[in-house]
């Protein structure tokens, strides 16, 4: 079967065709291609198509698909049994490695999901200081649990309205949602409501709005005002946990802001390896409130997954030798560099950005700041350039909202093509 009728196919019985809903091609239009196969930098359709992968599953595949090691940890972890319902030093061994890189850090619990994870911390954060508002930013995704399902309100006092149906008002009246990058708008939030505010949630690096940089007074400026109001500040790591560095994005301000670290701190993505993992973990004072020792309930079957820990561990593993994120910085480095300087050539205005293996870019001048700067990029010249891309052997990310991202497993050869696709492209936008 062809991609088409395999997408028919699918709509008969899953609906939209999808598992995910921007695996459905719906912003960039056209058929999604069904994988039968991935290996290293590459993915391989139902019709044979090969294409240079810059998903990475979305950010799990930091060492490319079918890793030696990893496979062989995968294999014969699934020999010893799938799941037990019962502890494992495995997920010790993981746990160990967790808190080994990030010093924010000292207890974590495993769960399956980075949608679950964050629910979890902001469950934690309430039960933790007793109170109930969050506030996150526009833009900034952080799985889709109801009281995060929410847009800005229409003031700065109104709280947000659900996106999704399904998500009564009630249920979001305790989050707020501000501007990502705007200072005064949080300390307005926090100057008249600062003792509700259980914590502040941010994508360091948002890449669920294709690659935007929380700006270092701006972070600086949150965890000032977490601290003078007894706020938690939890750090969304699931996408740029163990990806843009070992120490994830918060060494990268540690690096600015001498000293500074996140209360909480959520994973996914990379820490299961392209297994069902995620995690969040802060100091062992507040995660004494969770089950079994405190008041703050939080479980699951399959958490801690005696496969997904092997998965996970073994990748942790590979990632931590000396120089890995200095050849993958440079290497996602040498790709942005090149697709601009290209975009450049054709007179396209374009710019990107990266860090680690993480990277974005936008058909527009300027870096955007924001979430409304960002949607008003040209998606015209995206879909046109996704496509481009697309039948030239390039899987880029199907939505000009979304980051990608370069593996170890990307050759220079392997960048060489993209940007000889691109250059090819380019000239016809
Ligand atoms: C992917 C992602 C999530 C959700 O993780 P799932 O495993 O898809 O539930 C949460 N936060 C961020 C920042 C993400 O990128």
């Amino acid at each position: 079967m062809n991609n088409a009728q395999l997408f028919e196919r699918a709509q008969q019985v899953i609906p939209g065709g999808v598992n995910s809903p921007v695996r459905a091609f719906r912003a960039v239009g056209g058929t999604p291609r069904f994988i039968a196969r991935a290996e290293g930098a590459y993915m391989w359709d139902a019709e044979g198509q090969k294409y240079i992968d810059y998903i990475g599953s979305w950010g799990p595949m930091i060492l490319g698909h079918g890793h030696p090691a990893v496979l062989e940890a995968v294999l014969s972890a699934a020999r010893e049994g799938f799941s037990f319902g019962a502890p494992t030093e495995r997920e010790i061994e993981l746990a160990e490695a967790i808190v080994a890189q990030v010093p924010s850090i000292e207890q974590v619990r495993l769960v399956s999901s980075g949608t679950e994870a964050g629910m979890s911390a902001i469950r934690l954060a309430r039960g933790a200081t007793g109170r109930s508002k969050i506030i996150k930013f526009e833009g900034c995704y952080h799985g889709h649990a109801d009281a995060l399902l929410v847009k800005a309100g229409s003031g700065l006092a109104t709280f947000g309205h659900p996106t999704s149906a399904g998500v009564p008002a009630e249920v979001v009246q305790h989050t707020l949602v501000l501007e990502y990058n705007n200072i005064e708008q949080i300390e307005e939030a926090f100057r008249t409501q600062g003792s509700e505010i259980a914590c502040v949630m941010i994508e360091p690096i948002a890449g669920n709005m294709n690659f935007v940089r929380a700006q270092i007074p701006f972070v600086k400026r949150i965890r000032e005002l977490c601290d003078q109001h007894g706020a938690l500040f939890v750090f969304d790591e699931v996408m740029t946990g163990f990806r843009v560095a070992l120490g994830s994005a918060q060494s990268v301000y540690a690096k600015a802001i001498p000293g500074f670290r996140p209360d909480i701190s959520v994973f996914g993505k990379v820490i299961g390896g392209g297994m069902p993992l995620a995690a969040f973990g802060t100091t062992r004072q507040i995660m004494q409130n969770l089950t079994p020792l405190g008041p703050v309930y939080q479980a699951g079957t399959l958490s801690g997954n005696p496969v997904a820990t092997a998965c996970g561990l073994a990748t942790l593993k590979e990632i931590s030798k000396p120089g890995f994120y200095e050849a993958l910085g440079a290497k996602t480095q040498r790709l942005v560099a090149g697709l601009t300087q290209a975009a450049r050539d054709a007179g396209i205005p374009f710019v990107g950005d990266s860090e680690g293996g993480m990277f974005g870019f936008f058909f527009t001048s300027e870096l955007p700041q924001n979430y409304n700067v960002v949607m008003a990029t040209d998606k015209e010249r995206f879909n046109r350039f996704f496509h481009g891309m697309l039948d030239r052997g390039v899987y880029l990310a199907p939505a000009l909202y979304e980051a990608g991202f370069v593996s170890a497993a990307h050759s220079d050869a392997d960048l060489e093509a993209t940007l000889t696709a691109a250059r090819a492209v380019f000239a016809t936008l």
